[in-house]
C-alpha cells in the first residue's frame, strides 16, 4: 500500500463538570491570539457569553457572531468574518447546528476549529464531518477535525433531556453500522479498517451498558456518553470517512430528513432505525430496543412523532440515498410489504 493514510484528531480533549472555564488556557497553549466565537441566540446566554469573557481575561481578541440557520449562506458570512479579523480559529459555542457552521467556516477559512457542545445530541461534536444545508446531499461532508474539544457536562446536563437520548440514539446506531460496514467489506471489498469499526461498536456497547446512568442524569452517564461521543468522531476520523458510524440505520433517519413533514432528531430517528437494522443483520435487536427505552429515546412511530406510512416509505428509499454506501438494505432489497412487515414485526408501526 503506497496511498498515504492521513488521520487528522483532536489535540486537546477536556471532558468533565466546569470545563468551560479551560477554554482561554487551551486556546493559549494552541497559540491562538484572534478567536471567532460562533454562537446561537440561546446558547449565547447559557455558555457562549461566558466563553467569550474566559477568552477575553485570557488575553485573547474574542469576536461573537450569531447563527440562526445551517445553511451554505452562514457558513460563508461566518467564513468571511473570520478572515476579517484575521481569527486563528472558529470556536462553535452551541448545538449541533452551530457546531457544524463552526466546522465548515474553519475549514473554509483555513483556521483551526475548536469545538463546545452545548448538547449531547449526536457525534458531530468531534468529527470531522458536517451536515450543512445547501450542498444537494442530505448527509455530512469532509470539513475539519477540531483541534481542541471542550465537553462541559454541566452545561449537558441542563440541556433538555431529549437531546441527550438522542446522542445515545446516535451512539447505540454504530452496532449495526459497523457491520453494514463489514458486509460492504466482504461482498465488495471494500476497505474495513478493524481499529475503527472496533472503537465504534465499543462506544455502543458502552452507552448500552450504562443506560440506567445516563437515565438517572448521573455524571457518570454523562461522561460515559460524551467519551463515547468523541471516540466516535475519532473513529471517523481513523477510518478517514464516516463509515464505522454511519449505516443502513443512517440512510433510513437521512430519508425520514427527506420526506418526513415533521423528521424528529437525528440520533432519535437512528435509533429507531437501529432496531430494525439490527433484525435485518440477526442481531439481538430487542436488547437495542430495550436499551433504548431504558434510556428514554423513542423506539417506535409515534413517539418519532412520524407517520406509519413514512416510516415504510423511508424504509424502502433509504438504499437510494448514498448509492455508493453498500449496507444491509442493498442486500435485501425490501419491497414495501416487506418493509411494513420488519417495521410491525420489530414493533415500531
Ligand atoms: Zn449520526
Amino acid at each position: 500500500m503506497n496511498e498515504i493514510h492521513r488521520i487528522d484528531l483532536p489535540r486537546i480533549v477536556v471532558v468533565g463538570r466546569r470545563v468551560l472555564k479551560s477554554l482561554g488556557e487551551i486556546c493559549q497553549e494552541l497559540g491562538h491570539e484572534r478567536v471567532l466565537v460562533v454562537t446561537g441566540k440561546r446558547t449565547y446566554k447559557i455558555a457562549g457569553e461566558k466563553a467569550q469573557d474566559i477568552l477575553r481575561e485570557s488575553g485573547l481578541r474574542a469576536e461573537v457572531t450569531f447563527v440562526t440557520e445551517a445553511d451554505m449562506e452562514t457558513v460563508e458570512r461566518v467564513k468571511a468574518e473570520s478572515e476579517a479579523m484575521a481569527a486563528d480559529a472558529v470556536i462553535g459555542v452551541g448545538g449541533g447546528r452551530t457546531i457544524d457552521i463552526a466546522k465548515l467556516s474553519a475549514a473554509k477559512s483555513g483556521t483551526f476549529f475548536v469545538s463546545v457542545p452545548t448538547t449531547a445530541s449526536h457525534d458531530g461534536i468531534a468529527s470531522s464531518l458536517a451536515s450543512v444545508k445547501g450542498l444537494g446531499r442530505p448527509y455530512s461532508v469532509k470539513a475539519r477535525a477540531p483541534i481542541a474539544v471542550v465537553a462541559d457536562s454541566r452545561i449537558i446536563a441542563e440541556a433538555p433531556y431529549r437531546f441527550t437520548a438522542s446522542g445515545c440514539g446516535d451512539i447505540i446506531s454504530k452496532a449495526v453500522a459497523v457491520l453494514d460496514w463489514r458486509l460492504a467489506h466482504e461482498t465488495n471489498g471494500e476497505y474495513y479498517g478493524d481499529y475503527a469499526g472496533s472503537l465504534a461498536l465499543m462506544s455502543s456497547s458502552l452507552v448500552m451498558e450504562s443506560a440506567h446512568q445516563i437515565r438517572d442524569r448521573l455524571e457518570e452517564g454523562y461522561r460515559t456518553l460524551l467519551e463515547a461521543l468523541v471516540s466516535c468522531g475519532v473513529a471517523m476520523s481513523i477510518a478517514g470517512s464516516s463509515r464505522p458510524c454511519s449505516g443502513s440505520e443512517h440512510l433510513f433517519s437521512h430519508a425520514l430528513d427527506m420526506i418526513a413533514p415533521r423528521p424528529a432528531l437525528h440520533g432519535e430517528q437512528c435509533g429507531v432505525g437501529t432496531i430494525m437494522m439490527a433484525k435485518l443483520h440477526g442481531l439481538d435487536w430487542r436488547s437495542i430496543r430495550e436499551s433504548l427505552r431504558v434510556i428514554g429515546a423513542p423506539t417506535t412511530a409515534r413517539e418519532l412523532g412520524i407517520g406509519r406510512g413514512v416510516i415504510v416509505k423511508a424504509l424502502v428509499k433509504a438504499r437510494e440515498i448514498r448509492p455508493e454506501r453498500y449496507t444491509i438494505l442493498n442486500r435485501v432489497n425490501l419491497t414495501e410489504e416487506e418493509a411494513e412487515a420488519l417495521a410491525e414485526g420489530c414493533g415500531v408501526i
